[in-house]
C-alpha cells in the first residue's frame, strides 16, 4: 500500500478534482509502488497560478532577512528528515544511496546558501556624476515564477530553482516531474513548516501538457524556468516567450572528454567512468564521449573496460548503480546499443540487463563502451542518457577539439592533460558552458553559474550562484537628489 500525496495549494494540501492520480513504481522493483500523486487538471493548474498571484505582493513586502530565515528554517528541517528523504529519492528515482544522500545535502545546502542571500542582497550604490544626489539600485522580484523540472534530480533542480525564486521575493507555481515527485513534494512540506506564508509556493503534480501548459500560458506567470530535454524545452520557449515571459530553459546534454596523450590513462578511465557510469549516466552533465589520443587509446579503453565491469549493480539501497528511472528509458538506452552495432561501432563492454542476481525484474542495464565511434554516429550526436559512453580515437589536440565541438550540445566539457598549452585552449575554444581540466564533465559547485550553449540552454540566464538570482529579479534604478 502506498500514500497519496495531494497538491499544495495556497498553504493547503488539496485533491484535484479530476480524481485520477499518477502512480510511482520503484524503478530497482516495478512491482512495489512507492506513492501516488494527483494527476491534476488545467484547473488545478490554474487554481495554483492564483494562488501565487494573490500572495506575489506581500511575500514581495516581506523583508529579505525574514525571507531568509524561512528558507533557513526549511533547510534545518530538510537536514533533519535527510536519511527519510534520501530513502524517497533511492526509491522513486532509483540511484544509489550515496547518490541521492549527496543530492539531498545538495538541496539543504542550497536553502542555506540562498537564506543569506535573501538578506544580502537588494540592489548596488554608484557614484552619482551630480552632487547632492544618491544613485543606486532597488532589485525587486519579478513576480509569479512558474518552475518545471526533470526526474533525474528531482530534488536537487527543485532546490536551485526555487530557493532563489523565493529569497528574491518571488511567489512560486512548481511542477515537478511525474516519474519522481515525492522529495519536491517534501520541500513544500518543510517550508509550510518553516512558515512560509499561504500560496507563496504551490505545487501541482501532473502532466507536463496539461499542467505545464496552463503554467507557461496563464498571463499572471512572469517568469518560467524550465529543465529538461531539449525538444520539450525549446518549445516551451517558444510558448513562453510568445506570452511575453522572461524564460530560462537548461536542456539536454552530449558531454566530451578528451584524453591527450599526456594523459595517465588510469586516470583518465577514473574520470570518465565516474562521469559516464554514476547516477546510472542519467544526469545531463553525463560523460557520454570520451575523445582520445591513439597513442593512449588501448590502455585507456582497456582500463575503462575494467571499471565499469567491477561496477556493483542493483537497487540502489545497497548497490553502487541503481536501475534507469523507468522502462522506456531502459529501452531507449537498449536500442541505442542496437543502433550503434548496426552503424559499426564495436561492443567492447556491457550492451545489455546484468545478470547478477541482484538486479531482479528492475529497469537495470551494464555500464556500456564502445570504440571504433565516428564522430557522425548517432550515439556520438544524440544524448543516451543511461551509462553510455562512445569511444572515439583522434591523431591530435585539434581534432579532439573539433570532434568535442561537433555537436548541437554544449553543456559541459573536460579534458585530461598534462599540456599547459593544450588546457587553455580547451578552456577558450570549448563550445560548452561548463569546461573542466582534469577533472569529470559531472559535478557542480552550488555558488557559481550554471548553464549550457548551443541546444543545451535558451542561453538567456544562469542559474545557480549569484546569477540564477539575477533571474528572479528586476532592477530599479534610483535618482534620489537632495
Ligand atoms: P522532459 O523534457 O521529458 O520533462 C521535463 C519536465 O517538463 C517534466 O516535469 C515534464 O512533465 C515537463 N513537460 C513535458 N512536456 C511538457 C510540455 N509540453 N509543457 C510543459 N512542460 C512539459 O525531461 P526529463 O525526461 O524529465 O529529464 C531528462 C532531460 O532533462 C534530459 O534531456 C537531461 O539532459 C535534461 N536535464 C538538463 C539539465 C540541465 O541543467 N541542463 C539538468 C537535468 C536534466
Amino acid at each position: 500500500m502506498s500514500d497519496t500525496t495531494r497538491n499544495y495549494v495556497s498553504g493547503q494540501w488539496i485533491e484535484s478534482a479530476t480524481g485520477e492520480t499518477i502512480e510511482v513504481e520503484n524503478p530497482a522493483r516495478p512491482s512495489e509502488v512507492v506513492a501516488r500523486y494527483q494527476d491534476s487538471s488545467t484547473e488545478d493548474a490554474t487554481e495554483g497560478v492564483e494562488a501565487a498571484a494573490d500572495a506575489a505582493d506581500d511575500w514581495a513586502a516581506t523583508p529579505g532577512p525574514e525571507r531568509g530565515r524561512i528558507l533557513r528554517e526549511a533547510a534545518t528541517l530538510l537536514a533533519e528528515r535527510k536519511d527519510e528523504l534520501t530513502d524517497l529519492l533511492v526509491a522513486e528515482e532509483g540511484k544509489a544511496n550515496a547518490e541521492a544522500g549527496g543530492e539531498v545535502q545538495r538541496a539543504i545546502d542550497i536553502f542555506y546558501h540562498f537564506a543569506v542571500k535573501a538578506a544580502e542582497r537588494g540592489g548596488t550604490v554608484k557614484n552619482p556624476s551630480s552632487p547632492n544626489q544618491n544613485l543606486y539600485t532597488i532589485e525587486e522580484p519579478v513576480g509569479v515564477a512558474a518552475l518545471i523540472t526533470p526526474w533525474n534530480y528531482p530534488i536537487a533542480i527543485p532546490a536551485w530553482k526555487l530557493a532563489p525564486a523565493l529569497a528574491a521575493g518571488n511567489t512560486v507555481v512548481l511542477k515537478p516531474a511525474s516519474a519522481a515527485p515525492g522529495v519536491a513534494m517534501e520541500i513544500a512540506r518543510a517550508l509550510d513548516e518553516a512558515g512560509l506564508p499561504d500560496g507563496v509556493l504551490n505545487v501541482v503534480t501532473g502532466s507536463g501538457s496539461v499542467v505545464g501548459t496552463e503554467f507557461i500560458e496563464h498571463d499572471a506567470v512572469d517568469a518560467v524556468s524550465f529543465t529538461g530535454s531539449s525538444e520539450v524545452g525549446e518549445m516551451v520557449y517558444d510558448q513562453a516567450t510568445d506570452s511575453g515571459k522572461r524564460v530560462q530553459t537548461e536542456l539536454g546534454g552530449k558531454n566530451p572528454t578528451i584524453v591527450a596523450d599526456s594523459a595517465d590513462p588510469a586516470e583518465a578511465a577514473d574520470l570518465v567512468a565516474s562521469g559516464a557510469f554514476g547516477v546510472t549516466g542519467q544526469a545531463c552533465t553525463a560523460c557520454s564521449r570520451a575523445i582520445v589520443h591513439e597513442d593512449v587509446l588501448d590502455e585507456f579503453v582497456a582500463e575503462l573496460v575494467d571499471r565499469a565491469e567491477s561496477i556493483d549493480i542493483g537497487p540502489g539501497d545497497e548497490h553502487e548503480m541503481g536501475p534507469q528511472v523507468s522502462e522506456s528509458e531502459l529501452e531507449s538506452t537498449l536500442d541505442y546499443v542496437e543502433v550503434a552495432e548496426a552503424e559499426g561501432a564495436t561492443l567492447v563492454s556491457g550492451g545489455g540487463i546484468p545478470e547478477s542476481s541482484a538486479v531482479e525484474s528492475g529497469y537495470f542495464v551494464e555500464p556500456t563502451v564502445f570504440t571504433d565511434v565516428d564522430s557522425e554516429m548517432r550515439i556520438a550526436q544524440e544524448e543516451v542518457f543511461g551509462p553510455l559512453v562512445a569511444v572515439i580515437a583522434v591523431s591530435d589536440f585539434d581534432e579532439a577539439l573539433a570532434v568535442a565541438n561537433d555537436v548541437e550540445y554544449g553543456l559541459a566539457a573536460s579534458i585530461v592533460t598534462d599540456d599547459h598549452t593544450e588546457a587553455n585552449r580547451f578552456v577558450r575554444e570549448a563550445e560548452s558552458g561548463v569546461v573542466k581540466v582534469n577533472d569529470k564533465t559531472t559535478g557542480l559547485e552550488l555558488h557559481v553559474p550554471f548553464g549550457g550553449f548551443k541546444r543545451s540552454s535558451s542561453e538567456t540566464w544562469r542559474e545557480q550562484g549569484d546569477e540564477g538570482l539575477d533571474f528572479y529579479t528586476i532592477e530599479k534604478t534610483v535618482y534620489d537628489n537632495y
